[in-house]
């Protein structure tokens, strides 16, 4: 009896004391597979979890998508997720608590601040018309003339003043048109390339011609214009001479450099001063009848190094 009893309870003992090792084992193979984490938001701890970091992202976009929905204006939030070795005393949040304090902390940081006044105001802007250029063969290389004149477009424009509880004021265009359009201006610029020399008057007739001429020699040719006629520099140059000058009545010569000399005879007026520098196409005079002249024109010369030689090989006329 008593060594049945006996075996009975060593088999008992045995066997407990295997159980108890197997449930050791277990608690141990139990802890040892169990993870914690860590959460932060930024350097905010928001608890202790055993959820997969997986979870926890997923659990905080969740609710980082309500508070946006709610109007948080959540500019830089980072989740940070520690794995902890040992869990110390921290109390592990289950996955309700945890999903609750992320939203808390989401909330304590960058609302967007009630907006408190509003203000509209609207008003009409002018808006520069485009330029558009074309080429124009009959004009001269830095030459241009505006064709159109266009105009400036209007713009009304509606705008939104705001004031947040926190004194910040922002505007925003809720409203944009144009109440006008603009029409663009068109310039003509020239493509012509200019000649060295150029005929000093427009609309002439070519009365005479260079060379022997009454027993003398016609040092240049005569443009018979209107008196009044405005005479233009054939070339760049410094004015060298200006005002009466005997038989070319009131003349204008100018100086071109390398020995090339224009002249401009019979004039009514002299505008360009010696020493003056003039452009070509510049206006110089007007034509007239002084000096010898038997009626309105231009004598036109041009000398290169003090000899006078034919300007139709010089200017595109015609003669
Ligand atoms: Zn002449």
């Amino acid at each position: 009896m008593m060594q049945f009893k006996s075996n009975s309870y060593k088999r008992y003992y045995r066997i407990s004391l295997f159980a108890l090792l197997g449930l050791v084992l277990m608690l141990i193979a139990m802890n040892l597979d169990k993870k914690v984490y860590k959460v932060y938001i930024e350097d905010r701890l928001v608890g202790v979890t055993t959820d997969s970091p997986e979870v926890i992202e997923k659990t905080y976009n969740e609710v980082k998508a309500k508070r946006y929905a709610q109007g948080a204006d959540i500019i830089k939030e980072e989740l940070v997720i520690t794995e902890e070795e040992q869990l110390g005393q921290e109390e592990v949040l289950t996955h309700s608590q945890l999903e609750e304090k992320l939203y808390v902390e989401l909330e304590q940081e960058e609302i967007v601040p009630v907006i408190s006044v509003v203000q509209g105001k609207t008003f009409q802007r002018q808006v520069p018309n485009e330029i558009v250029y074309v080429e124009d063969a009959s004009l001269y290389v830095g030459e241009s003339k505006v064709l159109v004149e266009g105009r400036e477009g209007t713009q009304e424009i509606t705008v939104h003043k705001s004031i947040d509880s926190e004194g910040v004021t922002k505007e925003k265009v809720v409203e944009n048109h144009m109440v006008k359009d603009s029409q663009p201006r068109v310039i003509a610029v020239g493509v012509k390339e200019k000649p060295a020399y150029m005929v000093p008057v427009e609309d002439y007739v070519f009365t005479s011609s260079f060379g022997p001429r009454w027993g003398r020699s016609h040092e240049g040719i005569d443009l018979a214009v209107s008196t009044g006629t405005p005479v233009a520099a054939a070339a760049d140059g410094v004015v060298i001479q200006s005002g009466w000058n005997g038989g070319y009545g009131i003349s204008i010569y100018v100086d071109h450099g390398n020995g090339i000399i224009t002249r401009y005879g019979h004039l009514s007026q002299a505008y360009a001063q010696v020493g003056r520098s003039v452009k070509q196409g510049e206006t110089i005079g007007l034509s007239g009848n002084t000096g010898n002249s038997t009626g309105p024109h231009l004598h036109f010369e041009i000398r290169i190094g003090d000899e006078a030689v034919n300007p139709v090989n010089y200017v595109d006329i015609e003669y």
